[in-house]
Formats: structure tokens, sequence, C-alpha cells
């Protein structure tokens, strides 16, 4: 069966939480056409406009994926990332004047100079850096790893958490509450 993708999203947070899901996609089990959007999102991601022309046969999704995988799991957990960018020329292209009335300006986008004529590879360099971008612009610490841990192991979710959420569910938090509980009931038997 094909998966279903979500759109990217226009507000940094939607960002974040589709790249929590999409890190997570069986992309073989993507649709040709799910496979071309998610090659058009990261791309427009990247550079911060929609993509344009054909998908490259040689895309670089599964590299984008693993990149944000790599950069989610180290920073919920607390932990550095590295990513190599190779040398690269950048174009750096000024925001488009804001509309009147509009709340929120442009933003400067940086785009890879590389033209080809079988179509453009997502950098997943560039997408780890978008992606840190907007966890920036959602409050970085929010991106959390659930502690709760059971018989020795640890739940490990990862998740965009709600102001004073420490586990990544309800039950979780529950399960927390309950353990939290128990010591203090064994101290009290006679
Ligand atoms: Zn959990």
């Amino acid at each position: 069966m094909a998966i279903a993708l979500r759109a990217l999203g226009r507000t940094p947070e939607a960002r974040v939480e589709w790249a929590l899901k999409f890190r997570l996609l069986d992309l073989s089990k993507l649709s040709e056409r799910a496979r071309h959007r998610a090659w058009a999102m990261l791309v427009a991601w990247e550079r911060g406009r929609p993509a344009e022309g054909p998908r490259p046969a040689r895309d670089k999704v599964p590299e984008a994926q693993q990149a944000l995988r790599q950069v989610i799991e180290a920073l919920a957990n607390g932990l550095p990332d590295v990513v190599w960018m190779p040398e690269t020329t950048w174009s750096i292209w000024p925001a488009r004047r804001r509309r009147p009335g509009a709340r929120r300006g442009g933003r400067v986008t940086m785009t890879t100079d590389h033209t080809s004529p079988g179509g453009i590879p997502v950098t997943p360099e560039a997408i780890v850096v978008a992606f840190v971008n907007d966890l920036n612009a959602v409050e970085a610490d929010r991106l959390r790893a659930c502690p709760l841990k059971t018989n020795g192991t640890t739940c490990g979710a990862i998740f965009l958490a709600a102001r004073r959420q420490i586990y990544c569910t309800a039950r979780h938090a529950q399960a927390a509450a309950w353990l939290r509980y128990q010591p203090k009931r064994k101290e009290k038997r006679p």
C-alpha cells in the first residue's frame, strides 16, 4: 500500500513536524508521484521557493532523509551532529519585498549553483541547515526524546514538546507518574 505524504507546511513548526514524520517513512513504499512530491518539497525547503524542472534519477531524497534522521536523533538526545559540506558554490538571493499588509517578509534564500538538464537533486546538508533554522524558530529545546524507562529500556520516542511536556504521550506521562508513586507506596508498607 502506498503511504500518504503530507505537505511540508508553511510555518517552521509545521516543517519541523513534517521532518519528524518524514524521517521514519519507508521510501520504498512511496508511489512514483509521492516520491516526486517528496523531492519537490525538499528542494523547495532548501531553496525557499518552489522546485522546478524534472526530478533527476539520483534525486538524493534517501540521503536527505538519512541526514535529517541523524540530526533529529542527535539533537533530541542532546548530542551534536556534523555535516560536511563539500566545496559548493552558493547563490544568495535577497528576500522578496513584503506585500502591503503582509505580516511576514520573505527570506533570504541560498541555492547551490549547479544546473543540470537532468534536474536538480536535493542537497542533504542544506536540508539539515533548513531544519535547524526552522527548529530555532520554534525553540530548539522543544525537540525531545521521551525519557520513560520501563524494565531497563528507554522509550526514546522523539517529539516536538508542548510547553511543559516531558514524555512523548499522555500514556507515558501517566506511566512515569505511576513509577514515581510506586516506591513511595512500598516504603509506607509496614
Ligand atoms: Zn514515550
